[in-house]
């Protein structure tokens, strides 16, 4: 290939002798051969030999001076493989291939090579069958080499993994941690301001001025939503840490679920919604903790509620499956007919903070239509099943307001065996 900054003069060099060396053996005939072929060139410092996937048309003798053998990386950067000097030959591969070049080789050093076209170079390899051997020998080390480099580059890739993977993780905990003891922090004195609130609102002074009622019916219901986050920022900061202990007793599921239609009674009269839930009564026993299974329930029938325009249906349904590699579990299905989910947002939606579309964020949006929650109801509910050995899902036919096809959300828990509950024992113990 004829780059610019080479120079294609020939020298005056004698090619015959410095090729005699080089390959070694090669009868008279063959090297007369190869130098009646030979260009000498020299390149400059920076001077481009041959680039990554031109058509590999000669091989190149160096003569004396340094080149280096590099790779253009996707990223504009560039790998280096290794370097070449005097009495070295570079570029047989593509020649031997009858493909393109696989890198790139530039000049170091000011460098003279022998340059010999393609034709005359597979003439001679044809004939002798040293200079193959040779050749052979040459590719099996680069071919070694560029393993050892490989493994070396992984190595190295793995280190780096590692250690920012490592200080990804105490990045994450110093996080975890801070948020951890914030919300422990105020959610303390947001308790006592919202007993005084309670307090307050029944107060018959408060009672008898309807204005006054209003403010502190706000202040009530604002603080009462601050304590619920806090305590959702809580159960997820130790859902992150593993520190979520559950604590197991059996449990009836029907009883769970007791206190959601009374939780839920003003909102759902408010906005027309009609709740139905059936087939719980005959649910075998669970094992776990009630008070935990109860925010699961709660978080899945509050969405239900949050994203089903006024006068929609909300239907939980109990039933016992056989799952495999779980065995006997209690499913409750929790299903609405509301906007719907899209099919790539059905498992992200169970990542904190995730939250799908535009949803309103104002805090007095807890159960409207499309009111916006901190994004953390599925992932507490999420962590709360699988603590307990069980499995989540939703599932949905799309995203779509104005047909709101629903959704269903699905809670798997295996039923209570018999080793299930001596470990309750244990743990209720312990
Ligand atoms: P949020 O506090 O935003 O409700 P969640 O973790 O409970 O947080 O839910 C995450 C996201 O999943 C919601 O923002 C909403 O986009 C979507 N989602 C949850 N439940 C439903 C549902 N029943 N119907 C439609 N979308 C839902």
């Amino acid at each position: 290939m004829d780059h610019s900054a080479v120079s294609s003069a020939r020298l005056d060099v004698d090619v015959k002798e410095l090729l005699r060396p080089v390959l070694f053996g090669l009868p008279e005939r063959d090297l007369d051969d190869l130098t009646e072929a030979a260009v000498v060139r020299t390149l400059p410092v920076g001077a481009i030999l041959c680039e990554e996937g031109e058509e590999g048309d000669a091989i190149y003798f160096i003569v004396d001076g340094r080149v280096e053998i590099f790779k253009q990386m996707d990223d504009e950067t560039e790998r280096f493989l290794h370097t070449s000097g005097p009495g070295e030959w570079v570029g047989e591969m593509a020649l031997l291939q009858e493909g393109g070049r696989t890198a790139s080789v530039r000049a170091i050093e000011p460098t003279t090579i022998i340059e010999i076209g393609r034709e005359t170079f597979l003439l001679v390899l044809g004939r002798s069958p040293s200079l193959s051997i040779r050749i052979l020998v040459r590719l099996t080390g680069r071919l070694r080499d560029s393993d050892q480099q490989a493994i070396a580059d992984l190595r190295k890739a793995n280190e780096e993994l590692t250690q920012a993977l490592q200080q990804l993780e105490r990045l994450d905990r110093t996080k975890t941690d801070f948020i951890q003891v914030s919300a422990h922090e105020l959610r303390t004195p947001v308790a006592a301001l919202l007993g005084y609130a309670q307090m307050m609102r029944n107060d018959p002074t408060v009672q008898g001025v309807p204005k006054l009622r209003t403010l502190v019916e706000g202040v009530v219901t604002s603080t009462e939503r601050l304590h619920r986050i806090f305590n959702s920022i809580l159960d997820v900061s130790r859902l992150m840490t593993d520190g979520l202990e559950v604590i197991r007793s059996p449990v009836s599921i029907r009883v769970v679920f007791e206190g959601i239609p009374l939780e839920f009674e003003q909102v759902l009269k408010q906005r027309d919604l009609t709740l139905e839930i059936k087939g719980l009564n005959d649910l075998p026993v669970c094992s776990g903790d009630p008070d935990m299974l109860y925010k699961v329930f709660y978080h899945l029938v509050n969405n239900a509620i949050k994203y089903t325009p006024d006068g929609g249906k909300i239907t939980v349904t109990g039933r016992t499956v056989d799952v495999e590699d779980v065995g006997r579990c209690i499913e409750v299905v929790v299903q609405d007919t509301g906007i719907g989910i899209a099919s790539q947002d059905l498992d992200l939606i169970f990542e904190k903070f995730y939250r799908t579309g535009e949803v309103a964020l104002h805090s007095s949006g807890m159960s409207k239509f499309k009111g916006g929650g901190p994004g953390l109801g599925l992932a507490i509910a999420k962590g709360v099943v699988e603590a307990h050995g069980g499995r989540i899902w939703a599932e949905s036919p799309g995203y779509d307001e104005e047909t709101c096809p629903g959704s269903r959300f699905v809670v798997q828990l295996p039923v209570l065996t018999d080793s299930l509950l001596s470990e309750s024992g244990e743990s209720a113990r312990g």
